[in-house]
């Protein structure tokens, strides 16, 4: 199959299928040439390698939004899911344009918590007097999370938090209100809420299909944190029983994870923190150190390639992938950045301004509180 470029005036995703990877890999790399510095393609950690190879930034949703804010690409192709897609355009100046290069790239965590849910469930506890004049109750959701919900923590005093600044974010909100209502992620939140010494019994769960989210009046009452009842489909996949296994085979071995993993993993756990911490952890270890990391396979197989003198191994023996994220493949980023180059822009992610608007004021208080820490 031969196009040749200059004479394409929109290009179709069909006409990519059949190529070959060769001739994938050429023709990302003739876009991108051709468009030089109008576009910049971010590669998030958890990317496939056969579409990181081709990223200029390479980061967590977070970092890669804010590095492309501060470039002048007048394109930012978003090699991702969708709630960072979003951020980039949140954060991003007025005049860029944030690409998705496969819309069916979402979040299963993102979409366990959807806006409806999320004020139904606000106003719930609002006519149970759990939230409201007596009762301060700060809405934090993780950044990964749709904008309208990022939106709805700012409109309600709350905030945005990643994995690596929840711990300051919780320490911060837990002394300022009396409870804390955290989005979508259960484990993240549970994890957070134990490093601050507050028991089980006193974190309710969420759950957005039942009346007051399956929980009692009381139990809300006495709650210190309400966890969402969402969680992360890849991290989900690691068990206790893969550390204890883990553990029985080599030793000596050190279990480095995610806090979007269950708590009974972390528990289990040497080490647990954010995906930069994984990486910073293993860059710093000793040659010869033994690592099993419960994290996305992709970030495991290349950190095992960067360091072939220590000894890095996915926790779990099965592939913990990110699907969704997977659907993003150089077929479709060779699609995206053709048509740009053809004039075209397709799968714009944009975010109306009023969710911006409130969005990006959860998301600043995030950025500020980081900045002066
Ligand atoms: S790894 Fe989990 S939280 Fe991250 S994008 Fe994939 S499904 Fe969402």
């Amino acid at each position: 199959m031969t196009m040749i470029l200059d004479e394409v005036k929109t290009v179709n995703i069909e006409d990519y299928l059949a190529m070959t990877d060769e001739e994938l890999d050429k023709r990302i790399e003739a876009a991108r040439k051709k468009l030089g510095s109008r576009v910049v393609i971010l590669g998030h950690h958890y990317q496939r390698d056969d579409v990181i190879e081709h990223a200029d930034l390479t980061g967590d949703s977070y970092q890669l939004s804010v590095m492309a804010s501060q470039t002048d690409a007048e394109f930012i192709v978003f090699c991702g899911v969708h709630f960072m897609a979003e951020s980039a355009n949140i954060l991003g100046k007025p005049d860029q344009k944030v690409i998705l290069p496969d819309l069916g790239a979402g979040c299963s965590m993102a979409d366990m918590a959807n806006i409806e849910q999320v004020e139904d469930a606000w106003e719930q506890l609002t006519e149970i007097g759990v939230v409201g004049e007596n009762s301060k109750v700060a809405p934090m959701t993780y950044m990964n999370s749709t904008a309208a919900i990022k939106a709805f923590c700012g409109r309600n005093g709350g905030v945005v938090c990643t994995s690596s600044n929840a711990v300051p974010l919780f320490d911060k909100y837990l002394k300022e209100y009396d409870k804390m209502f955290f989005f979508p992620d259960q484990h993240l939140g549970r994890n957070t809420g134990l490093k601050f010494g507050i028991p089980l019994d006193k974190m309710a769960l969420w759950n957005p299909h039942e009346e007051l989210g399956g929980n009692t009046e009381e139990e809300l009452r006495e709650a210190r944190l309400i966890l969402w009842k969402g969680h992360c489909s890849v991290h989900g996949r690691f068990k206790p029983w893969h550390v204890d296994q883990v553990r029985k085979q080599t030793p000596d071995i050190q279990v480095l994870v995610h806090p979007e993993c269950m708590y009974e993993v972390v528990e289990k756990a040497d080490l647990n923190g954010s995906t930069s911490f994984i990486i910073k952890t293993v860059e710093n270890a000793p040659d010869g150190s033994k690592w099993a990391i419960g994290t996305e396979v992709n970030l495991v197989n290349r950190l095992q390639e960067r360091f072939p003198d220590k000894e890095v191994r996915l926790l779990a023996p099965d592939l913990c992938m990110c699907a969704t994220m997977y659907r993003i493949a150089p077929q479709n980023l060779a699609w995206a950045l053709d048509n740009l180059v053809a004039g075209v822009v397709v799968n714009e992610i944009t975010v109306d301004e009023e969710t911006k608007k409130w969005a990006l004021i959860a998301l600043d208080r995030m950025i500020e509180f980081t900045e002066k820490g």
